[in-house]
């Protein structure tokens, strides 16, 4: 049965990618239409702080709902509005979607972290830090509740425009995370060169534990690394309760993924925070 799944699963990949090509300019006139409908819905996945067993802070997720094909996942068109400039739009109504939800958690009691996906696009684009500081004026949400996921390839750009709006979002009060941490490149000298508050474990390593003995002691190294530079970890895409043992063990912070939570419209959400967490 896995076996004939696995092959169904096969048949649509590539019927997918040879689709790709011919489907492009098509469902890039749909996503021009969706920018300026405002098709977009942001979904929440939760963080799981270990030490107290609360949920501290949520990632922001778009989804792209097509009135034809539906739900659309980001990796089918995120690097297209990455190509054809309309991230920053695309960023921009995540954006404020986040920290207007965000603010009613706040405004009902619940205080709680959200943290939003950025583009390098939306970093070299002059006012990248302007944009978010009238967002969160606009919405008053208080700026530590906000963080911005950066990866690591963004940081080793060495691009002078997105060095500097990231020096002007930290100074704003906003958390810079990087995100998929330890699949960018070897070197590490952009810690020192950023501001940065938090690292994310990226999925690779933790779904090596607790099999793969160095998949264990890449996420120990890392875990042991933010510590000592006093910044916060979180593990991403924990699906197994050794994995979140384990790093409970080794003392990580926060843990993500399909174990706690998949991500979750809003108003899901809102119901998971008045329930207990169990796995
Ligand atoms: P990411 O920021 O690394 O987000 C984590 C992805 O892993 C999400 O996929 C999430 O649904 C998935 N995931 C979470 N837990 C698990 C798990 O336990 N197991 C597995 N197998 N997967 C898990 P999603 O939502 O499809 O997003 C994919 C990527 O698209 C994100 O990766 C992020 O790079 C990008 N993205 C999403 N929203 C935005 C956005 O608003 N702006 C930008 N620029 N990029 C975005
Ligand atoms: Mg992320
Ligand atoms: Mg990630
Ligand atoms: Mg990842």
């Amino acid at each position: 049965e896995a076996k004939k799944f696995a092959g169904n699963h096969y048949h649509l990949y590539t019927d997918e990618l040879a689709d790709k090509d011919a489907t492009q300019p098509l469902l890039e006139g749909a996503l021009r239409k969706a920018v300026a409908n405002r098709e977009f819905e942001v979904y929440y996945q939760p963080k799981l702080h270990l030490a107290s067993g609360t949920i501290r802070g949520v990632e922001a997720l778009v989804r792209w709902q097509h009135p034809q094909l539906g739900l659309v996942e980001p990796e089918r068109f995120i690097y297209l509005a990455e190509e054809n400039g309309l991230i920053g739009a695309i960023g921009e109504q995540v954006l404020e979607q986040a920290c207007q939800q965000a603010r009613e958690w706040l405004n009902d009691g619940i205080e709680i972290r959200v943290a939003v996906n950025l583009s390098a696009q939306q970093l070299k684009q002059g006012d990248g830090a302007a944009v978010i500081e009238r967002t969160l004026k606009r919405t008053g949400l208080p700026h530590h509740l906000l963080e911005l996921e950066l990866t690591e390839s963004i940081l080793l750009e060495e691009n002078s425009r997105i060095s500097s709006t990231i020096h002007r979002i930290r100074e704003l009060g906003v958390g810079i995370s990087i995100d998929d941490f330890g699949t960018g490149y070897a070197s590490l000298s952009y810690l020192r060169r950023f501001p940065v508050s938090a690292l994310k474990i990226d999925r690779s390593f933790i779904s090596g534990i607790p099999d793969s003995d160095s998949d264990c002691a890449l996420a120990r190294a890392i875990i042991a690394m933010a510590l000592s530079l006093d910044l916060r970890v979180v593990a991403e895409g924990v699906e197994l309760p050794q994995q979140a043992e384990f790093l409970r063990r080794f003392a990580c912070d926060e843990i993500q993924g399909y174990l706690v939570s998949k991500p979750v419209c809003a108003r899901e959400l809102t119901e998971q925070l008045g329930q207990p967490v169990s796995f």
